[in-house]
């Protein structure tokens, strides 16, 4: 085991390889406010990567609806069991926030990978903490879709009783969309044993070597999100690729720029906005205060990583959905959700303006500049003054290309008379 620093947690950790940190990083971020649970992405992902014999319960990119559902069956809830079992009441988080090296303080408790030093998990001695699903487990993607939970259901079908409002529904469910979350400390990596699993030093992707992998599952059992998937014509595991060609530019319709994947590219609320970060030497992040994913990260704190707790460093990032619960939430994305949430309510002047960003172009934005518009509108947001700039943000790929242009107010077209009824 080596020490390594995980700066979720604000601390080392141990972890079965040296740290090695790819020149840029595969990152993303999802907004759960805006999320509908149409499935698009998963369906983009599917056609795209999954279509073939043997790979039909593959889901890369799928969407659950919290707090029931979850694919494989009760994933999160199963791991956050067996973490708890084997380090009781000391999952928690303490410390004082610090900059880029801790700004969510320090995690007192156990990851994956220090829990399997203590814990046998079910499957035996393993290098991180985890278990194999049963087949049955993968049977259905979408169980328990659109499920509430509350206990203030009436009667049968009435789920609300009217006068529910923000900052938290009694009655609630949201959407999780998940794809593979390109972790810096890869569980599924440090468990396979024949070193098929890798993480590429160029973009941080992490794929699986199918001519190495024999199929022992090891990844399957030890990836906390449970994200990657076994096949059993070609007997050897797959997961999400993130789309590299894309990534890599060799999409023609990118024209040589890097673009977002396909997940990303087809949703259809616009809740995704992904990037490539570059890394500091001990895996912090490099200040890029006009990188759009390292504005929301470090600098609004509106997106915040999925069970940070577990130690893989996640790269995936979300703005939790503000009307559930905040105990279920801080267990989900740790104790930055209140001050993330607080900020999303009521953005500021440029937040609004960077979260016009998401689903604008194909092509992936490395840098915002934003052009001060007038004020359209002044308000209160749960006792907090509110104001909107109509201020126009400005998207440049990393080359310099001018890739987006929009403002924070929609135009509004009028479709002239002469084609009223057309479509
Ligand atoms: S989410 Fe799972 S499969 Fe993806 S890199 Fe992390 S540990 Fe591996
Ligand atoms: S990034 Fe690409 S491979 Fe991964 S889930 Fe999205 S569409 Fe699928
Ligand atoms: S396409 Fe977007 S809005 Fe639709 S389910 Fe996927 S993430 Fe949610």
């Amino acid at each position: 085991m080596s020490n390594v620093f995980n700066w979720q947690l604000g601390r080392e950790m141990e972890y079965p390889y040296e740290a090695a940190f790819p020149e840029q990083q595969f990152a993303f971020v999802f907004n759960t406010n805006r999320c509908i649970g149409c499935q698009t992405c998963t369906m983009a992902c599917k056609s795209t990567w999954t279509f073939s014999r043997g790979q039909e319960y593959m889901w890369w990119n799928n969407v659950e609806t919290k707090p029931y559902g979850g694919y494989p069956h009760h994933w999160d809830v199963r791991l956050l069991d067996m973490l708890e079992k084997a380090n009781p009441g000391g999952q928690t988080w303490g410390g004082t926030p610090e900059s880029l090296r801790a700004p969510y303080g320090t995690f007192n408790g156990k990851t994956v990978f220090e829990a399997a030093q203590t814990h046998i998990g079910p499957e035996g001695a393993n290098r991180a903490l985890g278990y194999l699903p049963a087949d049955d487990e993968w049977s259905a993607p979408n169980r328990y879709e659109d499920h509430p939970a509350g206990n203030e259901k009436g009667a049968k079908g009435e789920y609300f009783k009217g006068g529910e409002r923000l900052p938290e529904h009694k009655t609630w469910f949201f959407y999780l969309a998940r794809i593979c979350n390109h972790c810096t400390y890869p569980a599924c990596l440090a468990a396979c044993p024949r070193n098929a699993i890798y993480k590429r030093p160029e973009d941080g992707i992490v794929l699986i070597d199918q001519e190495r992998c024999r199929g022992y599952r090891k990844c399957m059992e030890a990836c906390p999100y449970k994200k990657t998937y076994y096949r059993g014509n070609t007997r050897t595991s797959e997961k999400c690729i993130a789309c590299y060609p894309r990534v890599e530019g060799r999409d023609p319709s990118g024209g040589g720029l890097p673009m977002i994947t396909r997940c990303m590219s087809a949703c259809i609320g616009h809740i995704r906005l992904q990037g490539l970060i570059e890394l500091n030497q001990d895996g912090t992040w490099k200040e890029a205060r006009n990188n759009p994913l390292y504005y929301l990260v470090h600098v609004a704190k509106v997106a915040l990583p999925l069970y940070p707790q577990f130690g893989t460093e996640p790269n995936g990032y979300y703005i939790p959905p503000r009307w559930v619960p905040r105990p279920y939430l801080r267990q989900m994305f740790g104790p930055g959700v209140d001050e993330a949430i607080e900020r999303y309510i009521a953005p500021d002047r440029e937040l609004l303006a960077v979260l016009q960003l998401f689903g604008k172009d194909e092509r992936i934005c490395d840098r915002y500049e934003i052009k001060e518009g007038p004020k359209v509108f002044e308000g209160e947001v749960r006792g907090k003054k509110f104001e909107i700039y109509n201020d126009t943000i400005i998207g440049y790929a990393k080359d310099g290309t001018k890739i987006i242009e929009t403002t924070v107010e929609e135009p509004v077209y009028v479709r002239p008379e002469r084609h009223a009824n057309s479509i």
